[in-house]
């Protein structure tokens, strides 16, 4: 790992995605899809065709093998346009992918595994409730029993569900034993977005443009035993499908999508501030501006260092909760910085919605919240450090 090139399979990976970014993805179709906070599915299609969605699945059920390396640079690439294309390909490929592949049953495997792989199918997350952000074993979304065990009957209310409008299936998380033990008492259950029950309501947020967020209503929502995410089997499981593997390949995807994002930050500055004139010279002249951009691009290159490390880490199957813990904390915290940087260095035009960076830094504001926020990662590698409380 220490100081070796790519993978000539990820630079030419890379290559591709450039070249599809710039001429799919340029500025005004962006400004046009964040106007309508909507991505635009036939150019996602047209990315899926390249395979890249097969990149988390297993070649046995149709994907190219898992690459967690390969699909972190998809992310890091795709974000430097933004958050359009990587929105959609995290909800196939990460979501789909990685979760079925690691949590799902055999059937569930073999259902939906290869439809992911071809980039056909969508899943949203209904983790978050009104009352619950980061303290998820709390969830109050009820899941029990029926029909002697063959259907599950879901009432309650998830929050921030992105993409449910368009998602074919919503990961619920569940409360299917109020009176057992924590964390031994939940169940995920894959739930068809259609299901008969389920309503939607949409919120206002100001990141994740590419499409809209949800509160999502389950109302006496039946669907079959199967649907429980690792078989019938796995009831009152879920804890161990959210926070065992699953979570180190989501940790590691949330600092890509920051880390893209603060690429993207760092190029429309640097090409700004060699354009713009001051004081008879490119801002780029100014010692503030220079020390400010290569302060960024010096950060940049720290993150690419921890992000890259715990991909490693977690594409071996190598123990990896600190350090995809330490990745989220530092890559999402220091990318905001850099964004934040970057838009100083834009003065007014950072604000103008002519140009990407006001919407690239509201992006990079939101990524130490999601998926575990700063905080919790703190306390997480607190914990597995062992520091006494
Ligand atoms: C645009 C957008 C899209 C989202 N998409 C999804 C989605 O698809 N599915 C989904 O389920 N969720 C989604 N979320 C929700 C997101 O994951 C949560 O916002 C996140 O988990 C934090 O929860 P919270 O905002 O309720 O904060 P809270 O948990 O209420 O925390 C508030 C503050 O207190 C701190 N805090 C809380 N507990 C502790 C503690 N023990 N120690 C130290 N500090 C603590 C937090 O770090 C934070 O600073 C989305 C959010 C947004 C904004």
């Amino acid at each position: 790992m220490y100081f070796t090139d790519e993978p000539e399979h990820i630079a030419m990976l890379r290559e591709n995605l450039r070249r599809f970014c710039r001429d799919k993805a340029p500025a005004e179709k962006r400004r046009e899809w964040r106007a309508t906070q909507r991505f635009p599915r036939e150019v996602f299609a047209e990315l899926a065709a390249l395979g890249v969605c097969g990149l988390t699945v297993p070649e046995e059920h149709g994907g190219l093998g898992q690459d967690w390396v390969a699909a972190t640079a998809v992310i890091e690439e795709l974000g430097r346009a933004g958050t359009f294309l990587f929105g959609p390909y995290i909800q196939c490929a990460f979501y789909g992918g990685g979760n079925i592949s690691e949590s799902g049953s055999e059937e569930q495997k073999a259902e939906l595994l290869p439809a992911i792989a071809r980039g056909e199918l969508f899943f949203a997350y209904g983790l978050s409730e009104p009352d619950v952000g980061g303290d998820l074993a709390s969830v109050s979304t009820r899941a029990r029993l029926e029909d002697g065990g063959d259907t599950v009957v879901i009432d309650g209310v998830k929050r921030w569900c992105t993409g449910a409008d368009w998602a074919d299936y919503i990961f619920c998380l569940a409360n299917s034993d109020p009176e057992g033990e924590r964390y031994r008492n939940l169940t995920m259950v894959l739930v068809p977005a259609d299901a008969a029950g389920i309503t939607r309501q949409p919120l206002t947020h100001q990141n994740l443009l590419y499409t809209h967020s949800y509160d999502v209503y389950f109302e006496d929502v039946r669907v079959p035993a199967s649907c429980i995410l690792g078989g019938a089997g796995a009831w009152n499981d879920g804890w161990r499908k959210l926070a065992g593997r699953s979570l180190d390949v989501e940790k590691v995807e949330v600092a890509a999508m920051a880390f893209g994002l603060a690429q993207a930050a760092v190029e429309e500055a640097w090409d700004y501030a060699g354009e713009r004139r001051q004081f008879g010279r490119p801002i780029s002249g100014h010692q503030a501006i220079r020390h400010e951009l290569v302060q960024a691009r010096t950060r940049l290159q720290a993150c690419r260092h921890m992000l890259y490390h715990a991909a490693w880490l977690v594409d071996r199957g190598r123990p990896a909760t600190v350090e995809t813990s330490m990745a989220k904390l530092f890559v999402c915290d220091v990318a905001m910085e850099i964004g934040l940087a970057c838009q100083r260095v834009m003065g007014a035009y950072g604000l103008s919605e002519e140009f990407d960076m006001a919407q690239t830094v509201r992006d990079l504001v939101g990524m130490p919240i999601v998926g575990g926020s700063s905080h919790m990662q703190l306390n997480n590698i607190a914990n597995r450090l062992g520091l006494p409380s």
